[in-house]
């Protein structure tokens, strides 16, 4: 068989530990032998990270915005121990952060969702994707703790030196303040993203905050997201028979802890960091979750959702056998794939990441499965696998399909 040919590369962003292990079998098995596979190779594990002083990672960023579709590996971000362990001249920043900053995106996550793990929610048959605002907030707050009486004040200094001062609180005793912001741009970047991806996937966009509690913070929010709508994609939903709809945060938990998924809710930063740990945890596990970058220029970087699996990292360097679980790393490269496909107009390139995917969850079906699943699943009699034999598992379906 003639292998499908690609025009534009693919920003490939390899990473560290176990995950790296798992990228180079990916390609080896399920991509190199059907597909003439061109990418711009950018090596972002931590030692090449370090010798350039993180400039690779910056290149790589760049090379994203240029050629628009990007796939990467879970890779180290640097704390005290690693500062040791790899020799750093300095504890470079989260590769994911830097990316982040650069295409200025918004992460959606997704669970894969596959016959034999159920979601705990029984009614959940669809994915549901987690839109998360990665900007500000409690994430970029200021803290007080106040040990006596005192007033506090909110104080905001124009350029011009003009003040406006809103009271706080006024202590009678010990207490604690917090600070928090956000900036129109980004949650207008946010909004942007958030549409778009939903005109993307074909999917129903929610959008939730407290704006009856919090009436000038979280309704900027809301008011930002409604004149996104109505100006720039009110049009383009209905005509694809999509909704948008805005609800209180406390509605849309009770909402979607009743439907059948299938659509995109979009949190602020905090709500959207404990809500997507809430829907992935119901749907199994972190390695069954994808995890995409789109920034609102149409920019799209792919990845798995969980990290290196240094423990298992450490147990095949001791020459142990590992039972890590590829299927998110799959996936990652499966979404740039067919992204790519699209938009070079390679009907191939995007047929051949659905049986991919599909071969994936056929290989879980019939019982063949890392641990990490085995642990979990309502199948019976399973057959747990090694990493390296789940991916050649996975391309004896692909043979079949
Ligand atoms: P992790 O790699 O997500 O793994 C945590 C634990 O979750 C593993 O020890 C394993 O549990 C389970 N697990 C995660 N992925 C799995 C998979 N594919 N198959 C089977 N089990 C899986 O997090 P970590 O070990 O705390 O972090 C390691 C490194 O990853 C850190 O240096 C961190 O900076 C980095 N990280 C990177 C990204 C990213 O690049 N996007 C994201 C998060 C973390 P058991 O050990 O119980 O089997
Ligand atoms: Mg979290």
């Amino acid at each position: 068989m003639a292998k499908i040919q690609m025009k534009t590369p693919l920003v490939e962003m390899d990473g560290d530990e176990m995950t790296r292990i798992l990228w180079q079998i990916i390609k080896d098995e399920l991509l190199l032998p059907y597909i003439d596979l061109k990418t711009e190779y950018y090596d972002l594990g931590l030692e090449y990270r370090n010798e350039t002083n993180d400039q690779v990672t910056i290149d790589s960023a760049e090379a994203t915005k240029k050629y628009g579709v990007a796939v990467k590996c879970a890779t180290i971000t640097p704390n005290a121990a690693r500062m040791t362990e790899y020799d750093l001249k300095e504890m470079w920043k989260s590769p994911n952060g830097t990316i982040r900053a650069a295409l200025d995106g918004t992460v959606f996550r997704a669970p894969i969702q596959v016959k034999g793990i159920e979601p705990c929610v029984k009614n959940w048959k669809k994915p549901i994707t987690l839109a998360r605002h990665a900007y500000g907030d409690v994430y970029k707050n200021t803290e007080i703790k106040v040990s006596c009486k005192g007033k506090a004040e909110l104080v905001f200094t124009a350029e011009d030196g003009t003040e406006t001062r809103e009271v706080i609180h006024t202590f009678d005793g010990p207490g604690i303040l917090q600070g928090i912001h956000n900036t129109d741009q980004s949650i207008t970047s946010f909004a942007k993203a958030c549409f778009s991806y939903a005109l993307d996937t074909k999917q129903d966009l929610w959008f939730a905050t407290k704006d009856t509690i919090s009436k000038k913070y979280d309704h900027n929010f809301k008011d930002i997201f409604q004149e996104v709508y109505d100006t720039e994609y009110k049009e383009a939903f209905e005509k694809a028979g999509l909704t948008y709809f805005y609800t209180l945060i406390d509605d849309a938990v009770a909402r979607v802890m009743k439907t059948d998924g299938g659509f995109i809710w979009a949190c602020k930063n905090y709500d959207g960091d404990v809500m997507s740990d809430m829907v992935s945890s119901a749907c199994g596990s972190l390695a069954m979750m994808t995890s995409v970058l789109v920034s609102p220029t149409g920019v799209y970087e792919y990845e798995a959702a969980h990290g290196t699996v240094q423990r298992h990292y450490y147990k095949h360097l001791n020459g142990e056998e590992t039972s890590t679980n590829s299927v998110a790393t799959i996936f990652a490269w499966t979404g740039a794939l067919r992204k790519r496909g699209e938009l070079d107009e390679i009907p191939e390139l995007s047929e051949f990441a659905d049986k991919l995917e599909k071969a994936t969850l056929k290989t879980i079906e019939d019982g063949k499965m890392t641990k990490d699943l085995a642990l979990i699943t309502s199948l019976k009699d399973v057959t747990v696998l090694n990493s390296q034999d789940f991916i050649k598992a996975i391309r004896e379906t692909l043979e079949t399909l």
